[in-house]
C-alpha cells in the first residue's frame, strides 16, 4: 500500500513506519520535527517537515495514497493540563485538516492513535470498547473529540477508520525507541535514572486505592502495538468507525514497574515520593479481547520484564545520546 504516516519521527509513529517499510509497503512520514528526531524516520520512507495541516494534502493530492497512519500529536497528560491551548489546536484543528484533506483527496482509509486516556477514570476495570468516556485531562478529551469527527467522516463521507487505543506504549524496535527531549513517561524515566541520567525517580502518588497505594497501568509493546496498526489497515470498512483498545490485560503499578526496572537493570534506583501529578487516573487495564477476535492481533511482549528489556537495551546503547530532561 501507499502510506502516509504523520509524526513518524516520533517514537510510536517511527516504530510503525519502520514495520511497514518493512512490510514492503511505500511511506512518506510527514511530521514537523516538534518532539521528534529526524534520525527516528526509517531509511526506506520519504520525509517531508512540517504541520500535518500545511503539508499532508499536498502529499495525498499527488497520488493514490491508500491508507494513512496519524499518529502526529501532543501527548502529555500533564502538559495538557496545564496548556489545554496547545492540545486542542495541535491535536484536534490538526486532525480535523488531515480529515478535510482525505476527504477531498479521496483517500480511502484511517487509522487514528487514540488513548486509553478517553475513559477517564473507569467505573470497572478492565476497560471494554463500550465503556463510558469521561476524560480526565484535555489529552484525552481532544483524543476523544477526533474520535467523535472521524464517526461523523466515516458516516457522512464513506471514509473507512480504525481508532486504536493504547494503552502504556513502552519497550523498543530494531534501534528505534523512546528518547524525547522532555521526558515524562515512567519506564524511560525509571531507566535514565538507572544510567545515572537523573538522581532519583518522583513517585507521583502514593494514596491511590491501589494494593501498594501508587497508580496502575497496563504496559503494551510497541511491536505488538505496530503489528496491531498493520492488521488494522487491512481490516478498515469503507463507511464504519471500529475501536480496539490495546494494551497487555494486566495492571502494574508505579512501585512494581521501578522494582522491575531495579531486576533488569540489576541497578538500586533511588525514588522519592511526590503527590499525585494532576489528571492522572488511579487504574488504567485494557480489555484487548476485541482486536484479538475481530483483528487476529496476538501480542507477544506482554511481560513486563520483556518490554523493560528491550527499553534498557535501547537506552544504554544510546549512552550520552539518551535525552534526559523532564517537563
Ligand atoms: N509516573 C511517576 N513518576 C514519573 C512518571 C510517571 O510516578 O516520573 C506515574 C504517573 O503518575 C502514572 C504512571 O507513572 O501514574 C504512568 O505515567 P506515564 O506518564 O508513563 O503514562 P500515562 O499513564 O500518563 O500515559
Amino acid at each position: 500500500m501507499k502510506l502516509l504516516v504523520t509524526g513518524g519521527a516520533g517514537y510510536v509513529g517511527s516504530v510503525c513506519a519502520r514495520v511497514m517499510v518493512d512490510a514492503g509497503h511505500d511511506v512518506t512520514v510527514v511530521d514537523n520535527l516538534s518532539t521528534g528526531n529526524r534520525d527516528a524516520v526509517p531509511e526506506g520512507a520519504r520525509f517531508v517537515e512540517g504541520d500535518v495541516s500545511a503539508v499532508a494534502e499536498d502529499v495525498l493530492a499527488d497520488g493514490d495514497v491508500d491508507g494513512v497512519l496519524h499518529f502526529a500529536a501532543q501527548s502529555l497528560v500533564g502538559e495538557s493540563v496545564e496548556a489545554p491551548e496547545k492540545y486542542w489546536y495541535g491535536n484536534v484543528v490538526e486532525s480535523l485538516a488531515l480529515l478535510e484533506a482525505m476527504r477531498r483527496t479521496g483517500t480511502p482509509r484511517l487509522v487514528f492513535s487514540s488513548t486509553a486516556a478517553t475513559y477517564g477514570e473507569p467505573d470497572a476495570v478492565p476497560i471494554v470498547e463500550s465503556s463510558p468516556t469521561r476524560p480526565t485531562n484535555p489529552y484525552g478529551a481532544t483524543k476523544l473529540a477526533i474520535d467523535h469527527a472521524i464517526s461523523s467522516y466515516t458516516v457522512a463521507h464513506g471514509l473507512a477508520a480504525i481508532s486504536l487505543r493504547y494503552f502504556n506504549v513502552a519497550g523498543a524496535y530494531a534501534g528505534a525507541g523512546e528518547n524525547r527531549r522532555v521526558e515524562t513517561h515512567l519506564i524511560p524515566i525509571v531507566l535514565q535514572a538507572a544510567l545515572g541520567h537523573r538522581d532519583s525517580v518522583k513517585i507521583f502518588g502514593t494514596d491511590y486505592h491501589t494494593d501498594d497505594g501508587t497508580a496502575v497501568r497496563d504496559y503494551i509493546h510497541v511491536h505488538d502495538l505496530a503489528q496491531a496498526h498493520a492488521l488494522a489497515l487491512e481490516a478498515a470498512v469503507a463507511g464504519r468507525h471500529a475501536l480496539y483498545n490495546l494494551g497487555s490485560g494486566a495492571g502494574f503499578s508505579v512501585r512494581q514497574v521501578i522494582d522491575t526496572c531495579r531486576e533488569v537493570t540489576g541497578i538500586d534506583i533511588p525514588v522519592v515520593e511526590a503527590p499525585r501529578r494532576a489528571g492522572d487516573p488511579a487504574v488504567l487495564i485494557a480489555s484487548s479481547d476485541k482486536a484479538i477476535d475481530e483483528l487476529g492481533w496476538q501480542p507477544v511482549k506482554t511481560a513486563l520484564p520483556t518490554i523493560v528489556t528491550d527499553a534498557w537495551e535501547y537506552i544504554r546503547a544510546l549512552g550520552d545520546r539518551a535525552h534526559s530532561a523532564t517537563a
